[in-house]
């Protein structure tokens, strides 16, 4: 190493899912929405003034803020948005967990935490989950740095109840608790309504998933004014201007229409209920996701090969290598049509892997 690199933060960095370039593939390994986004979203995109590109955008996003902000019924200073969820993400981690005492997280989570906690320096500590891949409440009591943790959990899918959410944040009066709903509008409770109750609880929301907006990176934060107050200064201290002009349009026309919206999580959900019947019929288990997606293991073929044979069929699901959880499968749902043909593959290989 050169002296020079002695002085550099390195870090190992988060590895995203895999985006191929070949078109006739089956994608279920992102967790994206299947549906396009609402028509609202794609006439503000084309009404949008490309003329205006050399002019700075809004700094405050102050289109798009205050139309979440209406949306969810709060005031505009208790909302925050930033380029996707994972910047709004890596500005709370760097806002909000800034003792030296350890943050906690699940052991089984979404894999951008530690690296988060590691090229911040921030120490940490994580939490088992339960056999059943549940998170317990009584795990978070402790004295701590700040808590953060999906619901419903990532890639397991599984939702912890309301009551137990406010569990973790009553036992945490001195630290920020962060609740990741990236997942939420697939069938789980936002805790939302605790953040008029609790100055202490950021709930992070994403158009990733059910706005299906993942490539305009789009991504909110509500909470107490005090909180968002923090949020912003750190913000700006780094970028004044994190969302661009399309950015704030698109996602404004997509929060005022609330029918698309509703309608395409409904789809999803109906096509998760279906696919969890199927694939218990083919001898898969699962955690029971509230998500967009299933985690599944199947009793006898090993996931490393299933995930292999699908990919050679076109079909491309996530499959982590990691201690606990390899031998799962996240599968995110896809349209109706995605999935028969996902079971229609997996029927007749396992029929001839299992014979
Ligand atoms: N949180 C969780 C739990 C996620 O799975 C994801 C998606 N990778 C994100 C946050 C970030 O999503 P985005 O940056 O697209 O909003």
């Amino acid at each position: 190493m050169s002296s020079w690199e002695r002085n550099i933060r390195t870090t190992v960095p988060y590895t995203p899912g895999e985006q191929p370039k070949i078109t006739n593939i089956i994608k279920l390994n992102t967790n994206e929405n299947p549906y396009p986004p609402s028509q609202h979203v794609l006439e503000a995109l084309e009404a949008v003034n490309l003329d205006q590109a050399r002019r700075y955008p809004d700094p405050t996003a102050g289109k798009l803020v205050d139309a979440i902000a209406k949306y969810l019924g709060l005031p505009s200073d208790q909302v925050f948005v930033g380029v996707g969820s994972d910047d709004v993400l890596a500005m709370s981690f760097m806002t909000f967990f800034n003792s030296d005492k350890k943050i906690l997280f699940p052991n089984i989570t979404y894999s951008f935490y530690d690296v988060w906690a590691d090229v911040y320096r921030i120490p940490y500590e994580t939490k088992a989950l339960k056999e059943d891949f549940s998170i317990d409440p009584e795990d978070y009591y402790g004295e701590n740095g700040g808590i953060i943790f999906p619901n419903p959990n990532a890639p397991t899918g599984k939702l912890l109840a309301t009551e137990a959410v406010e569990d973790i944040i009553r036992h945490n009066p001195d630290s920020v608790v962060i609740v990741d709903e990236a997942y939420i509008d697939f069938g789980g409770e936002s805790v939302l309504p605790l953040i008029s109750k609790y100055e202490n609880l950021l709930v992070v929301q994403t158009f990733s998933k059910s706005r299906a907006m993942a490539g305009m990176r789009i991504g909110f934060a509500a909470g107490s004014r005090k909180l968002i107050k923090y949020l912003n200064d750190v913000k700006y201290s780094f970028n004044s201007y994190t969302m661009n002009a399309a950015a704030i349009e698109a996602g404004t026309a997509s929060v005022e229409d609330e029918a698309y919206f509703r309608e395409i999580c409904e789809k999803i959900v109906n096509t998760r209920e279906n696919a969890k019947k199927r694939f218990t019929s083919l001898g898969f288990s699962f955690p029971d996701s509230m998500a967009n997606f299933l985690f599944v293991s199947h009793e006898t073929v090993p996931a490393r090969e299933l995930f292999t044979a699908l990919r050679a069929e076109g079909i491309i699901v996530r499959y982590f290598d990691k201690p606990g959880i390899d031998n799962y499968l996240r599968i995110t749902i896809g349209t109706d049509e995605e999935m028969d043909k996902l079971f229609a593959f997996l029927e007749t290989y396992l029929r001839r892997t299992t014979a």
